[in-house]
């Protein structure tokens, strides 16, 4: 198992020339995104220009097995390390590429968005002929993550809202998930609380102190779900991304306010979470406590999510839910028939 550390808050990043030579690193590769690093390439620069840099950005946003392949093929050097610096898929690139080609190099993991916390998960994901797959294995999960919030700055109203409520989501899921353990819950729990107090001021402004916590949030909701893993809200998404290009955190929000309101009132019959009931019912009142159905209605549309399927130009959702994949849905607390994963959604 390794070992995961992190350096968190705004400008961290000044902890990365140190980490490198404690590590006797001197060679390293790069996977980068692309017009999104091009204004922080710079300070990246500077910070590891005691090495020497190879970088790679040769694979699509949402990276498909071929582009993974390619790089297996044609990636050569020998590295000491491994640096990603993007979104969550960047960093999932990155991730399988050095645990399929077999190198397991000392990784570390520069998100640039507060969102998926893959900087702090042994799960990658990669779309294989049309199927989203989730590689898991403990190596996977990166040695050092740098979380620095001054890379947040100036991002896109939509993608701050998108990559946001996926950390508000992620968060919540792992805390109602029925692999939750009372570690996993407490992470979630402090992620869920800093994403209530701090999301509308991070979509809707760039404030500095916003951004920390944000960062924050979507780290500790990385923990969380590498214990929990996700549920309904996810499964559920995958299909509006593939099908109509609905980035990630908005298509986990189009069931998800209804989706609270489900799990946190489940009838005994439809209960999926083996452990006492008295567990089911102190999970589902600290949820109530902070949260609601007219809570997320109220605050995703102030992020500027529709949630409307027909304003979407969405109309076959019955089609869509038979195409999720159930297995996945095996983590959610409560069952669900084919209809009420149905009734999940805003059609009118
Ligand atoms: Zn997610």
């Amino acid at each position: 198992m390794k070992t995961h550390d992190v350096f968190i808050g705004n400008g961290s990043i000044k902890e990365l020339p140190a980490l490198l030579e404690s590590k006797k690193i001197k060679k390293v590769l790069v996977f980068r995104g692309k017009s999104s690093f091009e204004k922080i390439k710079n300070t990246i620069d500077e910070m590891i220009k005691g090495c020497v840099v190879d970088y790679y950005l040769d694979f699509a946003t949402n990276p498909i097995d071929d582009d993974l392949q390619k790089a297996l093929r044609t990636i050569s050097g020998n590295y000491d390390a491994i640096i990603a610096v993007g979104g969550g898929s960047v960093i999932d690139f990155a991730k399988l590429f050095n645990f399929k080609s077999g190198r397991k190099l000392f990784f570390i993991a520069i998100p640039t968005t507060a969102g998926s916390g893959s900087e702090a998960t042994k799960f990658a994901v990669i779309w294989i002929k049309d199927k989203k797959y989730s590689i898991e294995d403990d190596t996977i999960l990166p040695n050092y993550a740098i979380v620095d919030s001054q890379f947040l700055k100036n991002s896109p109203k939509y993608l701050k809202a998108c990559s946001s409520f996926d950390a508000f989501a992620q968060s919540v899921e792992s805390f109602w998930s029925v692999r939750s353990t009372p570690r996993s819950q407490e992470y979630a729990k402090e992620a869920m609380i800093l994403c209530k107090e701090n999301i509308v001021n991070y979509v809707l402004s760039d404030d500095e102190k916003t951004m920390d916590k944000m960062s924050q949030a979507a780290f500790l909701a990385g923990k969380a779900i590498n214990i929990s893993k996700t549920t309904a809200a996810h499964a559920l998404s995958y299909v509006f991304t593939k099908e109509f290009n609905i980035p990630h955190g908005h298509a986990v929000a189009l069931s998800f306010p209804k989706l609270f309101a489900a799990n946190t009132d489940i009838p005994l019959l439809a209960l999926n979470d083996k452990r006492e009931i008295a567990y089911i019912e102190r999970m589902k009142k600290s949820l109530k406590e902070i949260l609601s159905y007219d809570y997320f209605v109220d605050v995703l549309a102030k992020i500027g999510l529709e949630l409307n399927l027909k304003k979407l130009g969405i109309s076959n959702v019955s089609d869509l839910v038979k195409k999720v994949n159930l297995e996945r849905i095996s983590n959610n607390p409560r069952i669900f028939t084919q209809a009420q994963l149905e009734g999940l959604f805003f059609n009118d």
